[in-house]
């Protein structure tokens, strides 16, 4: 199994670079540096199309965006605790001095999940199981450093600072800006979506793992009383999601669908207004095009959390190439970030209460990547081709796909390429690749391939009867339509408010 999904991942890193969507490791022509990727001629306009899935969501449930810069000093990062517990555990092989990361290794030749483990607690288990360097089979040398994950750089002549490892932190520091734009009403979101960076060891994983990423992250923030009083989730409380609890994880049990109200009723969830961050990222995920079946959240344990943290799930998404990965964390960061940030920068941070009490906000917060949903939708339409043939067809969700209709004349005269001109002046809100060269069969599959959902074939009929036929991706079957129509029938079928089958 494990063998076949290292084969399924440098398939589709191959398949994803042929057909533009993701170049690298980057640079590719002087040598690439790892973890870092570009989004192609396809695939930047798919992830651009689930950006912006993920901020129509958002601000139709009222959050606001905002935009900080990538680059802080270093006391944001003293402050938001970075600077001192954002690390990994290294380790050297004394023979040829490579360098690995201690947890992963353990991870790797262990099966346990090594996250979490203190510097002696890895050097034990490293003496116990006798491991050894995974390249040169040499002793390691037993001791454990630790290196930061945050990037470092100067501005100025020698003023250092840091790129950003998160979004987040950046969005609380204009608190006192928020809380005049809302007028101290409560709660009030605001999310941010843009680049962080992370020094990763020896990321190896494609997209899932990278040094320079996409984040989307979302802050609600609320009063400690709000979280139980919380009216929106009146709406949703029969929702019923996945929940793998910490529980049912040490007892080996699957996860079970379970319904909001239940898990508040029997304290697997915490309070209401989490409940519904847990949904909110819920619906989200499916609008961005993932199937629920694909879907589970799995709670951290006690001692995965971050110390501040009152409770976290990651929105998990089970993949071909990686199995079951976090594309989501939801966190309740209680008010640890606002306290931090009022402490270092010695500004009040405190608002009145309802009872004119001071009080500093707590933040229940959505952690979206954008690379990882961006690869899981490739990854799970990519795993229907068809085996005997060697056509590939990708089946993505119509409103993510990069091409949304191909314009194809039948043959190149006869007046067909002048009529099939006058359909594409009808359809210039879409995005089309017109493509009149080899047979119509030969180009039906170039679009295939990269997941274009709908072709319009114009043909001799269509000068006569002024109609053309829709053919769709997945089924390969075609209907007849007339060009008046064909404008309001293809936004119908993008937005998958209509199936083909019912026109
Ligand atoms: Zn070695």
């Amino acid at each position: 199994m494990e063998r076949n999904k290292k084969d399924f991942q440098s398939e589709l890193a191959k398949y994803l670079s042929e057909k533009d969507f993701v170049y690298g490791p980057e640079p590719e022509i002087y040598g690439p540096l790892a973890g870092f990727y570009s989004y192609g001629l396809n695939g930047k306009a798919m992830k651009n199309k689930i950006e912006n899935q993920i901020r129509k969501i958002f601000k139709s449930n009222n959050f606001f965006e905002v935009e900080l810069p990538l680059i802080s000093p270093q006391i944001v990062w003293e402050a938001s605790g970075h600077l001192k517990g954002f690390n990994d555990p290294i380790i050297n092989c004394s023979k040829c001095k490579a360098v690995f990361r201690a947890d992963k290794l353990l991870n790797e030749t262990l099966e346990i999940d090594a996250d979490h483990l203190k510097n002696e607690e890895i050097i034990d288990l490293i003496k116990k199981h006798e491991i050894h360097c995974p390249s040169c089979n040499g002793r390691f040398n037993l001791e454990i450093k630790r290196q930061c994950l945050m990037m470092k750089t100067t501005i100025g002549i020698d003023t250092p600072v840091y790129l950003r490892p998160e979004t987040a932190t950046t969005t609380y520091l204009p608190f006192k800006h928020y809380i005049n734009f809302f007028r101290g009403k409560l709660p009030f979101t605001v999310f941010q979506i843009g680049k962080a960076f992370r020094n990763e060891i020896s990321p190896r994983q494609n997209l899932i793992r990278m040094r320079e990423f996409t984040q989307a992250e979302s802050q609600m923030f609320l009063t400690k009383e709000m979280k139980e009083n919380f009216s929106l989730y009146e709406k949703i409380k029969k929702v019923v999601l996945p929940l793998w609890t910490e529980k049912m994880q040490k007892e080996n049990k699957n996860f079970e669908k379970i319904s909001l109200e239940k898990a508040l009723s029997e304290k697997i969830l915490k309070n209401k207004a989490y409940a519904w961050n847990l949904w909110l990222s819920y619906e989200i995920i499916k609008a961005i095009g993932i199937k629920e079946d694909k879907i589970r959240f799995r709670q951290h344990f006690s001692d995965e959390r971050a110390f501040y943290s009152d409770d976290t799930w990651d929105l998990e998404v089970e993949l071909n190439s990686f199995g079951w990965i976090e594309m989501v964390g939801i966190s309740d960061r209680t008010n640890y970030d606002l306290s931090q940030h009022a402490k270092f920068s010695k500004q009040d941070l405190s608002i009145k209460d309802e009872k004119g009490k001071d009080v500093i906000l707590d933040v229940i917060e959505i952690a979206f990547g954008v690379d990882r949903p961006f690869y899981a939708l490739l990854d799970l339409a990519f795993f229907r081709r068809e085996a005997d043939e060697q056509r590939t067809v990708l089946s993505l969700p119509s409103k993510i796909a990069p091409i949304e209709v191909g314009v194809l004349p039948l043959v190149k005269k006869d007046g067909m390429p002048e009529k099939a001109q006058e359909v594409l002046e009808k359809l210039k809100e879409f995005v089309y690749l017109y493509d009149d060269s080899g047979s119509i069969g030969k180009r039906y599959s170039r679009l295939d391939a990269i997941g274009t959902p709908f072709c319009i074939t114009i043909d001799g009929d269509s000068l006569k009867n002024d109609d053309v036929t829709i053919r769709e991706r997945d089924s390969g079957k075609q209907k007849r339509v007339k060009i008046k129509d064909l404008k309001n029938l293809l936004k119908e079928l993008l937005n998958e408010e209509k199936r083909f089958e019912e026109i």
